[in-house]
């Protein structure tokens, strides 16, 4: 019984812990890691909240030393794809008919467990599955997640509570129902707090949803599916299915009950993605709502106005944490002629002070990048970037994947303004430069405009008024989150709400009531107290 209006607790930004030396958070985090590589984990398919094992398996290593086996997990197969998608369509009249309070309650419930209970356990997952740092693990899998569902859940109220007006015998009434079938879920390796958020963002909202995590943060995805359940999330509501990414497409995007994508990650799977889904449009019951958060060639363009010290850390801090694998990580940069020389060396003293190395050892600010693909393609760029006469390698370029998939952050002059480092996304520590005439501002504009095809994030340094104007308007299409005077990256939930458009998106902005709109179906009710009952209006009188 709901005899009452309840009030839900106001949502907060889960506070980043320090992991200071001496701090409990930082022994009961090293005892968790050890713990981790002492152990070894067997993640299974999750169907309907039961462990299925297909027997398909293949190993979880730290991408810092690949050697290393965490554990293993099962890959799904076309049994349990179909099998998914079975148990999501049967959770769903229940978890529909469920108040939304109680839904709410389950998410608010899983947002406490990851940030007290499971804090360590989470964090440690993420930092040898994925290769951050103690303070990117906390910033992702702590706080960011944490951030999400609690502020999901107010933005579900505040949904909810959008209602029409009513005239006067008539009761007008929004009801914004969950989506007819299933939601495809599918997420990146480089944010945990993604993929918790692609698969729950939807289910908040009364879906059911049939969840593929990337195959190299499989551990982490797995412990946030220990958390739901343990939070009182149904079965059958998330379920998740690690596997090939192009066989559970395949058989979910035919299946004629997909109501959505959720998508993070390449530009180019999205695109194959909502190819195959116009292929099936004749398929589906519904036309499938796509939400995809993609790729990025996020820039910092500095003016000669600007304090270079200030410009030159944003974009030590923007290209080079989590290894430059922030989808708004910054890849390119433009600066005046005049401030090149105090940049450039700003910029080298700051660089040659970051250690690289194993995330058990808290000095390293850089860890691994991935795995081997990303090492080789990132390593090409840097190779024909030494090779060209269009562009130099200025700061570091070493790489060795012997022992884990190391790049050193790396620094490129581009002598041609679309030099492919300064045009193409990357994802890995690789910053490109290109420097400008001061009295070229315009034509430079023009170039940071059309030379990528993304429009995710940027950041400008000015400290000229009319000038920070100026480039806002300048730039208006050139990203979805723009900052000024800082780095383009670390956006907060419910602070800045996240996405990109061009090719960068589908611009739902993520952590935002936007994106939680995307996932009902609004039902509208009209409802007369004293109907009519003659057919006649008072204009037909003749007299
Ligand atoms: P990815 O595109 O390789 O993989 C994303 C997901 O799609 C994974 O689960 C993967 O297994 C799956 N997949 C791959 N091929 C598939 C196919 N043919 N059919 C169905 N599924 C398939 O991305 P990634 O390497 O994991 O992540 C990095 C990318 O994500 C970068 O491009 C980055 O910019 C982007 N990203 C964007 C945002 C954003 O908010 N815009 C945030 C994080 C990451």
């Amino acid at each position: 019984m709901t005899n009452s209006v309840y009030t839900l607790p106001a949502p907060y930004n889960e506070p980043v812990k320090d992991y200071a030396p001496g701090s409990p958070e930082r022994a009961a985090l090293k005892a968790e890691l050890t713990r981790q590589l002492n152990d070894s984990v067997e993640v299974p398919v999750i169907i309907n909240g039961q462990a299925v094992r297909t027997g398909n398996v293949r190993e979880i290593v730290c991408p810092h030393d690949h050697s290393r086996a965490l554990g293993t997990f099962h890959m799904a197969g076309e049994d349990e794809i179909h099998a998914a998608i079975d148990a999501a369509m049967a959770a769903k009249p229940f978890w529909e008919a469920m108040d939304w309070q109680e839904r709410a309650a389950i998410f608010l419930k899983a947002a406490d467990l990851m940030s007290q209970k499971y804090t360590a356990k989470i964090n440690a997952a993420t930092m040898l599955g994925q290769s951050k740092n103690a303070f990117q693990a906390e910033i992702d899998s702590t706080c960011e997640l944490a951030d999400f569902l609690r502020f999901n859940v107010k933005f579900m109220e505040e949904i909810y509570t959008g209602q029409p007006r009513s005239g006067r015998g008539i009761w007008n009434r929004t009801e914004y129902r969950p989506l007819e079938g299933f939601i495809f879920a599918l997420s990146p390796f480089n944010f945990t707090a993604i993929a918790g958020n692609l698969s729950s963002a939807p289910a908040m909202m009364g879906n059911t949803v049939v969840w593929k995590p990337a195959s190299t943060a499989v551990l982490s995805g797995y412990f946030i599916m220990e958390i739901f359940k343990e939070a009182g999330l149904p079965d059958g509501v998330i379920n998740f299915i690690p596997g090939r990414g192009s066989q559970i497409g395949r058989i979910l995007l035919s299946h004629r009950d997909l109501a959505g994508i959720h998508f993070t990650g390449s530009t180019g799977v999205f695109q194959t993605l909502w190819q195959k889904t116009g292929e099936h449009i004749d398929t589906y019951t519904s036309y499938p709502r796509i939400v995809g958060e993609t790729g990025g060639k996020d820039y910092i363009f500095v003016h000669p106005s600007a304090d270079v010290t200030q410009a030159a850390t944003a974009a030590v801090r923007g290209a080079f944490e989590y290894q430059g694998q922030k989808c708004s990580a910054c890849s390119r940069l433009y600066l005046p002629k005049s401030l090149w020389p105090a940049f450039e060396e700003r910029l080298g003293e700051q660089i040659k002070e970051i250690k690289m190395g194993p995330v058990t050892d808290f000095s390293n600010f850089v860890n691994a990048v991935i795995d081997e693909k990303a090492f080789d393609t990132i390593a090409g760029y840097i190779e024909r970037a030494e090779n060209s006469e269009d562009a130099e390698v200025i700061i570091g370029g070493e790489r060795d994947k012997s022992r884990g998939y190391y790049i050193q952050p790396t620094v490129i002059l581009a002598k041609e303004p679309d030099y492919e480092t300064m045009a193409e996304e990357i994802f890995g520590p690789v910053l490109t430069i290109f420097v400008y005439p001061d009295d070229d501002l315009e034509a430079t504009l023009d170039l940071l405009d059309s030379t990528s095809a993304y429009a995710l994030t940027g950041a400008i340094f000015a400290r000229d008024r009319g000038v920070v104007n100026h480039l806002m308007a300048r730039l208006t299409h050139t990203a979805g989150n723009f900052y000024i005077n800082d780095k383009p990256t670390g956006a907060v939930v419910g602070q800045q709400p996240f996405g990109g458009s061009r090719k960068s998106g589908t611009n739902d902005k993520a952590g935002s009531p936007l994106n939680l709109l995307r996932w009902t179906s609004p039902r509208t009710i009209k409802e007369t107290f004293v109907p009519p009952e003659d057919f006649r209006y008072p204009f037909m009188d003749e007299s």
